[in-house]
């Protein structure tokens, strides 16, 4: 009975797998926000470096990763893929659920495998800061790691209702040697026009980009970075699914189910392109692939297939993708790094081309699954995360009632090890499960731009 599946460091991907070689047609073109014309790479280099815009828009289905990157990545990848044995046994399922662990990295969570080559080629182009926006702060450990390994600044935009209820995440960010503020500031127009309309908000994704993206544009050091959402943020991911599909394959294995939670949609992609490019082409037509979202900020379930901005204020480009609107501040649910009003454009084309399935859970039964995977299994995982955990226990429950022997896999994100003010709130009996805000929602998708 074999529990842990390992691959040597010489066997870690030496490429990534871009999925946009896969599609039947093109992605839609990305907008600049003032002309609604299609953005150039000039555009876009007042604030990434052009190699990152390169991989942006390729077309070619592998792209190397450089040596330095995988040196680093070595730190703690490949990352272990498991078989949870004890929770099937719980669940009394004939499915056999594995799932990747992504909780090794330094930060805690997959987001390091995209700060890192980021930060490389800014680094490669000379520029000496990097300015970005986090939720749950995940993404601001990830990226204050990276800065500090090629002797960088980092300055940290964190969505309030994170900040005030994660202070060790500011800790971590300041161990590495990155500043974090509470967004919105007052150091910005964005955040400063904000706060004059609402002092009291509770912050958003949005509204942090916003201010992070203003600080690149008005800093010539300084250079904007994304940890989600983007193609080349997914294409960094890929390393995750590449993994997981050679260590199945030790198990003599493939998945008939893949599972991820979704908030830009990074981790998701990251496990779940290598398995949707074979799903699309005809290799493995029938994977099933599930993406999972809180019910309080359903973006691909309730959201609109449409043109809008990243960011509350307008500054980025405009991309089609699943949104709820680009000024929904959604309800300050736990897993903050489920908080965003749009998707990955990739992403949301997989949904909307039906090769991928979404669906959504209230947070009191995603923390009740996370409070039995820990029982089962050892890990308490972030909440975010126990978004797939739910998804998985509830496959796994209908293959107990169909008799079927799936195979299932899901992306364990990260630990939640940060999270314990979520597990006591959970406890308590103190997280409210916000019905779907339809009327804001509603309210906002009224607002999108107008495009073409
Ligand atoms: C940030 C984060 C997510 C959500 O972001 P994606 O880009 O959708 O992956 C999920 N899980 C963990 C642990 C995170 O830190």
């Amino acid at each position: 009975m074999q529990t842990k599946f390992l691959l040597d460091e010489g066997e870690m991907p030496k490429r990534w797998y871009n999925i946009q070689a896969d599609l039947p047609t093109p992605m839609d073109p990305v907008l600049h926000p003032a002309t609604g014309k299609p953005v150039t790479p000039d555009d876009l280099h007042a604030i990434f470096p052009m190699e990152l815009i390169r991989q942006e828009v390729s077309t070619e289905r592998y792209i190397d990763i450089p040596e330095e990157v995988r040196e680093i990545l070595t730190l703690w990848r490949p990352a272990p893929l498991y078989r949870a044995h004890r929770l099937e046994r719980h669940l009394k399922t004939p499915a056999k659920i594995y799932y990747k662990w992504e909780g090794v990295s330094p930060a805690g969570s997959h987001k390091p495998n995209t700060a890192i080559p980021q930060a490389y080629y800014n680094r490669q182009e000379g520029i000496e800061r990097l300015a970005t926006e986090t939720g749950a702060g995940q993404w601001g450990s990830s990226l204050a790691f990276a800065t500090s390994l090629f002797d960088m600044a980092c300055t940290v935009y964190m969505v309030r209702a994170s900040y005030d209820q994660k202070p060790y995440r500011k800790i971590m960010m300041q161990t590495y040697g990155a500043e974090c503020l509470s967004s919105p500031t007052m150091q910005t127009n964005s955040g400063r026009a904000v706060l004059e309309h609402d002092p009291e908000t509770s912050g958003s994704l949005g509204i942090a980009i916003s201010e992070a993206v203003e600080d690149a544009v008005t800093h010539d050091n300084t250079n904007y970075a994304l940890g989600s959402v983007l193609n080349h943020v997914c294409l960094h991911q890929t390393i995750i699914g590449q993994e997981a599909e050679a260590q199945l394959a030790l198990a003599d294995a493939y998945p008939d189910v893949v599972i991820g939670c979704v908030g830009g949609g990074s981790n998701f992609a990251g496990i779940a392109f290598p398995f949707a490019g074979p799903k699309m082409t005809g290799k493995h037509p029938e994977t099933e692939i599930i993406a999972v979202e809180p019910s309080a900020c359903p973006t691909l379930t309730k959201g609109l297939y449409a043109y809008d901005f990243g960011d509350v204020a307008g500054l980025t480009p405009i991309m089609r993708m699943f949104t709820l609107g680009h000024d929904f501040v959604p309800p300050a649910i736990h897993a903050g790094g489920l908080r965003y009003h749009g998707a990955s454009p990739l992403v949301s084309r997989l949904v909307q081309d039906g090769v991928v399935r979404a669906t959504s859970y209230h947070q009191n039964e995603v923390f009740a699954a996370a409070v039995l995977f820990a029982r089962t299994e050892g890990i308490i995982v972030a909440p975010e995360a126990a978004h797939a955990v739910k998804a998985t226990v509830d496959e796994a429950v209908r293959c107990r009632e169909t008799g079927e022997e799936k195979v299932i896999l899901f992306n364990n994100s990260g630990h939640g090890n940060f999270d314990f003010s979520s597990y006591e709130a959970y406890f308590a009996g103190k997280l409210v499960d916000y019905e779907y805000p339809a009327e804001l929602i509603k309210e906002a998708l009224g607002r999108l731009p107008v495009v073409g």
